[in-house]
């Protein structure tokens, strides 16, 4: 039998808003039972079934829900929760070869994540839930996705709170260091075993497949990594600037750039901020910028310095920009509303006295899926804005 956990009355309350998470804190009693990564029953205080859920033993976040109906999670419910992830994403990405197979909590499983990059998969079990399931999934992903390589990605900060090790292994194959991947009419390698997130920014690879709609004569990528937005620019605009502090980002750039033999991307390694800084300095103009920072506010508290951060580098480009231009600025910091964004861009504008047009709106690719229920979902926010003087 599993354990049966019974929330406090505001813990309930806070069930029925939908949210997948319970805090410790909203438990009245029943967690002493509970093994660290077991499903669990959760109950009313009176004992009423209302879901079932991983627990975590050490995490704030005690439970998450996998499931509200009280029948048994057995192989052939997880195969049918991974079947769904895949008939949900269907055709949506090509003739895009990568896309994020499992979301976590966007795809009603909380704890996992499964991207996919030309056969091969990179998997991330995040809490004590997912990992207790390991062989099971595994098995599971041979058999539905009859994969090329499985990379374990456990190189990440979170499993931590969690009290999981860091670790990273090849439980098929060989690691991958080179995939080769389309992403419409461009292709660029990925690394899969030491590149950032899984190998790629897939969160921003829709983003990537339209902005060339906005762009023509000269670019700047600031925070370029290895060059995914600068690929898309090169095919519209004369020339691109491609700015990052990582030199083996640039290396991969610059390898990616003869993939598609494009000539008119021009690596710099520098600090963004001082790039930035120096163009201005040197009256320089561009036409097309982009901005796609690492997340500056990781928590609450960092996100005073974090808003002034995101308000020098949109105000500097702003400032770079001719009358008629455009920025795509991101920010993948769940703690920076929507709100609170454009707020800053707009002091950002005012300061660089321009008056900026917002033409699009722009979040993670459907493959992360924001969910509702869910706000911690939600973090990357992104404008295409337009310098309307
Ligand atoms: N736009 C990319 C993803 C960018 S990730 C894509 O679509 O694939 C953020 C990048 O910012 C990383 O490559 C990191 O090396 C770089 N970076 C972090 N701090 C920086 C700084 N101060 N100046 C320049 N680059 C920085």
């Amino acid at each position: 039998m599993p354990a049966a956990i019974k929330l406090s009355p505001k813990g309930l309350r806070w069930f029925r808003g939908g949210h997948l998470w319970i805090f410790r804190d909203d438990i009245l009693a029943g967690a002493e039972a509970a093994q660290n990564g077991e499903v669990v029953r959760i109950e009313s205080s009176v004992g009423s079934f209302l879901a079932q859920a991983f627990y975590s033993q050490k995490s704030k976040i005690a439970l998450r829900i996998i499931r509200w109906e009280e029948a048994i999670l057995d192989r052939d419910f997880f195969r049918g929760r991974l079947q769904a992830c895949r008939d949900r994403r269907g055709n949506l990405f090509s003739p895009a070869t990568a896309c994020r197979l499992v979301s976590a909590e966007g795809d009603l499983f909380p704890g996992l994540i499964v991207d996919h990059y030309a056969g091969h998969l990179v998997v991330q079990f995040l809490i004590p839930g997912a990992e207790r399931l390991r062989p099971l999934l595994l098995d599971l992903f041979q058999e539905l996705f009859s994969p090329r390589s499985i990379t374990l990605r456990h190189d990440l900060a979170v499993r931590e709170m969690e009290g999981l090790d860091q670790e990273k292994t090849m439980l098929l194959g060989e690691p991958q260091r080179e995939v080769a991947v389309a992403e419409g009419p461009v292709r660029y390698l990925a690394d899969l075993w030491e590149g950032q997130k899984t190998g790629a920014y897939l969160d921003q690879q829709m983003n990537r497949l339209g902005i060339s709609r906005f762009a023509r004569g000269r670019a700047l990528d600031a925070f370029c990594y290895q060059g995914h937005f600068a690929l898309h620019l090169a095919r519209a605009c004369d020339e691109v600037k491609a700015v990052d502090s990582s030199g083996p980002a640039l290396a991969r750039l610059q390898e990616n750039c003869d993939l598609n033999d494009i000539k008119n991307v021009a690596p710099e390694r520098a600090n963004a901020f001082e790039a930035l800084a120096a163009l201005e300095a040197q009256g320089e103009k561009f036409e097309f910028i982009v901005l796609d920072p690492p997340p500056f506010a990781k928590s609450r508290k960092d996100l005073a310095r974090a808003s002034k951060g995101y308000r020098e580098l949109n105000r500097r480009a702003l400032a770079l920009l001719r009358p008629g231009g455009h920025l795509a600025t991101y920010s993948c910091s769940y703690n920076l509303s929507t709100e609170a964004f454009l707020d800053l861009l707009r002091e950002a504008a005012a300061e660089a006295r321009r008056q900026v047009r917002v033409l699009e709106s722009h979040t993670q690719a459907p493959d992360h899926p924001l969910l509702l229920s869910v706000p911690e979902t939600h973090y990357l926010k992104g404008f295409v804005l337009e310098v309307a003087d």
